[in-house]
């Protein structure tokens, strides 16, 4: 398959990177507007939603991506990455705005600040058992009818989705990167190979 994207503007792109090495695909760093031409598939990290935005908005990419994302591109959107791809962010900053190309509504932080940081198991669908390292982590609070969820975590008042697909975006509210579990990408390869 063609290289995988990695969106570097800020957050986890070390640990796609390597997580895509250890799969033996080839990654690709986006970080300019020429960097997004012919790519079939991209990772939008985990790390802080408002200074991806703004990074976005500096380096000239929010609308070439957003072009990207009606022509059909792959992601994979973990964490901060996922609320940029939401329909709907509660709890964001004034001035928050997303691509709202993944039915979802989050909330910012859902889950309570760094410090409630936490690791829980999660039972993927068609994938076993993975770790899920959850950090200032949004809360999927509702999805579309177009959305299905791999994987709900109970966090004490009910199962909520914490892993969800469209047809052409994987939304993670964990990091799948900061374990060496690869299947989470795995998963959003095959996606990507089987279309
Ligand atoms: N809470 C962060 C945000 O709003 C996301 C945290 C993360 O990506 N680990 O961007």
């Amino acid at each position: 398959m063609r290289a995988v994207g990695v969106l570097a503007l800020q957050g986890d792109v070390r640990e796609h990177v390597s997580a895509l090495n250890n799969l033996g695909v080839s990654s690709a760093l986006v970080r300019v507007p020429a960097d997004l031409v012919g790519l079939e598939a991209l990772i939008m990290p985990g790390g802080e939603s408002t200074a991806i935005a703004h990074l976005l908005k500096t380096s000239g990419l929010k609308d070439p991506l957003a072009n990207a994302l009606s022509d059909g591109l792959f992601v994979l959107a973990t964490c901060a990455g996922l609320i940029l791809m939401a329909s709907n962010v509660s709890d964001g900053r004034s001035d928050q705005w997303s691509y709202s190309a993944l039915d979802v509504s989050v909330r910012r932080n859902g889950y309570g600040r760094q410090i409630a940081s936490f690791e829980a198991p999660l039972d993927v669908l068609g994938v076993g058992e993975v770790t899920g390292v959850f950090i200032r982590a949004p809360r999927i609070e509702s999805v579309g009818t177009d959305v299905d969820v791999l994987a709900t975590h109970d966090h004490g008042d009910g199962a909520h989705p914490v892993l969800v697909r469209s047809e052409r975006i994987i939304g993670c509210c964990f990091h799948p990167e900061l374990t060496s579990d690869t299947r989470i990408h795995q998963l959003f390869i095959d996606m990507v190979t089987s279309q």
